[in-house]
């Protein structure tokens, strides 16, 4: 598919989340008016004042989570829910949470007409993560935080990476935080990102 090619030249590497990006229909995953241009590698409204994520974006977070089978995987950020969709492809157990109520039903019922029922999906604020269902391999934030959330880092598993574009409004640096055997928090970062704002409490 041409979008997977645009990825590749744009320094994507890791084939087998391509693949699973292959898998998913973006085209439904937004506002019908921009169906005709969903495999290009834009970001698109999904409603509510929310954008499903740029491809590259996709992309780039999914393989810097380096998803294994089995891998129990919290998303912060659910949105349309296509991110959810390629880590379940990649054997992710995933939870995801939404903090906007229109947004987490009408992506819900999606996620079960496609056939994507067992990603279980949550109303709740991020910041506080799933402390019921903690530690999780891996944690990926898909909205623009101001700083690192103790919470989410708390939930994350020895050898697990929590992945955050972290940065102010205008642009955000993706950062990688890796918590290591001898209990030591690694940090990588890649690049600048612009998201939309990790915010607080639910709506
Ligand atoms: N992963 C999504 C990207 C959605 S954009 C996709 O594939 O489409 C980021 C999403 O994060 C928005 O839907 C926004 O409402 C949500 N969000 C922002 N702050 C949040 C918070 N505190 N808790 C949960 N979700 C949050």
């Amino acid at each position: 598919m041409q979008l997977m090619d645009t990825l590749r030249q744009e320094g994507v590497r890791d084939e087998r989340v391509l693949d699973a990006m292959s898998k998913v229909p973006r085209h439904l995953f937004l506002d019908k008016a921009f169906e005709e241009w969903a495999y290009q590698n834009v970001a698109f409204p999904i409603g509510c004042a929310q954008t499903i994520s740029q491809p590259l974006t996709v992309a780039t977070q999914t393989s810097l989570l380096d998803i294994r089978k089995g891998d129990k995987v919290l998303e912060v950020g659910t949105g349309s829910g296509y991110q959810a969709c390629v880590l379940f492809l990649l054997g992710a157990k995933v939870y995801s949470i939404e903090r906007q109520s229109g947004l987490y039903e009408k992506t819900d019922q999606l996620l079960r007409e496609l056939g994507f029922g067992l990603i279980r999906t949550f109303l709740g604020d991020g910041y506080a993560g799933l402390p019921r269902f903690a530690p999780f391999d891996k944690i990926l934030v898909t909205a623009g935080a101001t700083a690192l959330p103790d919470n989410l880092l708390s939930q994350l598993a020895i050898g697990g990476h929590l992945v955050i574009p972290i940065g102010d409004e205008d642009s955000q640096t993706m950062w990688r935080f890796t918590r290591l055997e001898n209990g030591e928090i690694r940090s990588e970062t890649f690049g600048q990102f612009k998201f939309v704002p990790f915010l607080k409490g639910i709506q």
